[in-house]
């Protein structure tokens, strides 16, 4: 099969497309016909070994975020079948862990990721547990199919917390700041305001969603806040952004007992004013991928029942054309880039 991985050395400059054998499915595994798959911020750290301590061994294909078709079932395969088109949730999770015999698979210290530890997406075939597969109702279509991985960090973020009636700050209008205003907006929340330093991203905000959208670096929060009536601070806030800044921002910002989500990873240990943390009694939750599989379950009924995030989507291209896809990721002047294996 064809492959792009990190071939001989690391950094981008070192992917490649390669062959490898086909491979086929072992007991409780499915094998996919890879139809599209998408660039997820982890895949600009991966080549450079800069997601944490993760990464796994060359070569490595790249990519976790995926579409495909399953055209071969391992032994003991039950649930899913011959022709079904599915997502790949990209955890690969032990059996072992409390966590994870207690059902809370995403908490397995265990979990291993399609793309960083194990062979990716972006290659003809994934082979993965068929635990892993989630199967796609035809109102989910390919190319959203292949960016469920963050939609799915949007919603499990945006879900951490009650939202409707109250008012969310989300700091950083990457791809997944801007899903997680989509889904505020869809359960219910009343202002949404999205923060970035980026006018691009908030231009693509301002067009998937009808939340209000500040550049932090020339607008007061404040001011906003001012025009929209509010006295207090926002109840809810979704950091967004691994931004340091933007976390003292949110902290400054919030009512008093509020809560704030964190999802966004800084690049590197930070310095925080406890203090503020404290006197404000604020709750902070840690938000590390998705539930298996309740926020699948919850992001695809919510794309049935009207939350539409396919404008997130700004550039749909070959595999081949994959460095092109990367450099965009990296300026930041692209939402989601899906690429297509047709
Ligand atoms: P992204 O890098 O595309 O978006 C981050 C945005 O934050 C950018 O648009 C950037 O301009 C903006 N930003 C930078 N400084 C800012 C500031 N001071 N105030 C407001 N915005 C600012 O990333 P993404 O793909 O949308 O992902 C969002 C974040 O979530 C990233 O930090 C990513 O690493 C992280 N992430 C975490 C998990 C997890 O499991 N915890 C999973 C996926 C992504």
């Amino acid at each position: 099969m064809r492959v792009f991985q990190i071939q001989d050395d690391w950094g981008l400059s070192h992917v490649r497309l390669g062959t490898r054998p086909d491979p086929r499915p072992g007991p409780g595994q499915v094998l996919l016909r890879m139809k599209a798959a998408a660039v997820n911020y982890r895949d600009l750290l991966v080549p450079d070994r800069g997601y944490g301590s993760h990464t796994g061994t060359l070569p490595l294909i790249l990519l976790g975020d995926g579409v495909g078709e399953v055209i071969e079932c391992g032994a003991g395969v039950a649930r899913v079948k011959v022709g079904d088109r599915v997502s790949g949730e990209g955890h690969l999770i032990g059996m072992k862990s409390r966590m994870a015999r207690a059902g809370h698979f995403h908490l397995d210290p265990e979990t291993r990721g399609v793309g960083v530890n194990v062979p990716g997406a972006f290659a003809e075939y994934l082979r993965i547990p068929a635990f892993n597969a989630i199967h796609l109702p035809p109102e989910v279509d390919d190319e959203i199919g292949a960016i469920l991985d963050p939609l799915g960090n949007a919603v499990h973020t945006a879900l951490s917390f009650d939202l409707v009636g109250e008012d969310v700050l989300i700091t950083g209008a990457g791809p997944i700041g801007i899903m997680a205003a989509a889904v505020c907006r869809h359960v219910g929340a009343r202002h949404i305001v999205v923060t970035d330093i980026n006018d691009y991203r908030l231009e693509l905000c301002n067009q998937v969603t009808d939340a209000v959208t500040v550049n932090v670096s020339r607008e007061e929060l404040r001011d906003v806040m001012a025009k929209l009536h509010m006295q207090e601070g926002f109840d809810i806030g979704l950091e967004m952004s691994g931004a340091p800044r933007a976390f003292d921002q949110m902290v400054d910002h919030l009512i008093m007992g509020g809560k704030i989500a964190l999802l966004g990873i800084p690049s590197g240990p930070t310095t925080v004013d406890w203090n503020r943390v404290i006197f404000k009694s604020l709750t902070i939750k840690g938000i590390y991928g998705r539930e298996m599989f309740e926020t699948w379950y919850k992001m695809i009924a919510m794309l049935q029942s009207g939350l539409d995030v396919r404008k997130v989507i700004t550039h749909r291209m070959r595999a081949a054309d994959y460095a092109q896809g990367f450099a965009l990721m990296k300026q930041g002047s692209c939402g989601k880039v899906v690429l297509d294996w047709a």
